[in-house]
């Protein structure tokens, strides 16, 4: 598929709705990806998101997101997996939601609670680790978490545990002593992999918030919690970064089995807001001949943006129907796109010109030079031939320059892309 598709569309309706700044956006950028074959979408739609948000290198993410972590632990073979986050993140939901992910899978998971400080801690852990019918470890006593975590782990090292976890501990925010528990823990119990944990919800906070436990120890790799919900997790982006590590599972709820391999595709659209991917692509496809589209994007990176491409857009966005479906099914700018109750306006709107456009010469839609219609004897002819107003004629003239210019910086994004190739 063409990403042009969907780059006439985001113009076309930029042309007679929404200003500028709307295209100039990422607009352009994030319809392109879209209609990008596999891999090379999901790392587009990164790219869009790293313009939106903060300018976190785009190739160092990529491989992050696609990378593997530091440890991958192997049954037979005794490993400690640290969790590590702050208070409330989801660390000993996680804990538990892992253990039972790896015995499904026939490991001998167990769990040590090395959290002393919230009151009740241990008793969480029993009991989700006992639904789980996993082993774990724990003190009402010590208040010492790095005693009872070497204990625990040495405990179930003896018996032969082969994924020996560690539920750490964490505050309402990030504070020192905090951090230099986790590093005392880590000394002492030296885990093959550390993860780090996150609410989806927490947004801008979680580059510091990753950053700050990754300092205090090497966190290899990341979870997400609360999916599920309302948030749509951006600030994961921020954490894969700031961690340099990838993003190995997701909370999806608050069961034990709520929890899903990462994977980037359906969380990068998510992020993006494509609620349906495949009936975006293929209403995309239904409605516009794709042959049609290569030629029209010919043209157009080929600077001819005439008044005849113009009319070939209006007529596919005609056939289309109603637009706003289609334009709600793009990432993230659809209600900005389509203001909700435009439609009918907007639709009269471009029959109108439509109308104008049948009136003119082909020396007039053909015209690359588009100070033709600055002629008064013409503007009055075709408003004349078609019926409309002069100030019709004057309002699509105006549009048309304005599509036309949107276009020209549609072709400078050309280079951009070129230049992400060359990234991979
Ligand atoms: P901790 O303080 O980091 O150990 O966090 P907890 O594991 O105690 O989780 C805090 C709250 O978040 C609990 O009520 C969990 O049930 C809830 N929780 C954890 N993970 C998820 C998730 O993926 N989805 C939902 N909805 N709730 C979660
Ligand atoms: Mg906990």
């Amino acid at each position: 598929l063409s990403g042009g598709i969907v780059r006439a569309l985001a113009n076309m309706s930029n042309a007679t709705i929404v200003d500028q700044k709307v295209v100039t956006g990422c607009l352009d950028e994030i319809s392109r990806a879209l209609m990008q074959a596999d891999v090379s979408m999901d790392l587009l739609k990164i790219k869009v998101l790293l313009n939106r948000s903060q300018n976190i290198s785009f190739h160092f993410l990529l491989q992050r997101y696609t990378g593997k972590p530091s440890f991958t632990p192997e049954k037979g073979k005794p490993s400690v997996i640290m969790f590590v986050g702050l208070q409330g993140s989801g660390k000993t939901t996680s804990c538990i939601k892992y253990a039972y992910y790896h015995k499904k899978k026939g490991f001998k998971p167990a769990i040590v609670c090395a959290d002393t400080f919230r009151a009740g801690a241990f008793d969480q852990l029993k009991q989700g680790a006992t639904k789980a019918m996993i082993p774990f470890f724990g003190s009402y006593e010590e208040s010492d978490p790095v005693k009872v975590a070497l204990e625990g782990v040495e405990t179930f090292k003896k018996e032969n545990f082969d994924l020996i976890i560690v539920d750490t501990s964490g505050r309402h925010q990030q504070e020192a002593s905090l951090f230099e528990e986790m590093r005392q823990l880590a000394e002492a119990t030296k885990p093959d992999l550390v993860i780090f944990v996150m609410d989806s919800s927490i947004g801008q906070s979680a580059f510091d918030q990753a950053q700050a436990f990754n300092r205090s120890v090497s966190v290899g790799a990341v979870i997400i919690t609360k999916t599920e919900g309302a948030a749509k997790g951006g600030g994961a982006l921020s954490a894969v970064a700031a961690t340099k590590s990838p993003v190995i599972f997701l909370g999806t709820g608050e069961r034990m089995d709520d929890f899903e391999i990462f994977d980037v595709k359906p969380f990068v659209s998510r992020l993006l807001g494509i609620g349906d991917w495949s009936g975006f692509l293929e209403k995309i496809h239904d409605v516009v001949p794709m042959d049609h589209q290569s030629e029209l994007l010919q043209k157009v990176s080929k600077g001819k943006f005439t008044l005849r491409t113009m009319q070939e857009q209006y007529q596919s966005m005609l056939n289309m129907g109603p637009m706003n479906q289609v334009l709600s099914m793009l990432p993230g700018s659809g209600d900005k796109l389509m203001p909700k109750g435009g439609e009918k306006e907007r639709q009269s709107k471009i029959k109108v010109y439509m109308s104008i456009m049948d009136s003119m010469t082909n020396e007039e839609l053909d015209s690359t030079n588009p100070k033709i219609m600055n002629d008064t004897s013409r503007i009055m002819r075709v408003a004349r031939g078609s019926g409309r107003q002069p100030k019709d004629v004057m309002d699509l003239l105006a549009e048309y320059k304005r599509v036309a210019k949107v276009w020209g910086m549609v072709k400078g994004f050309k280079t951009c892309k070129k230049g992400l190739n060359a990234q991979h």
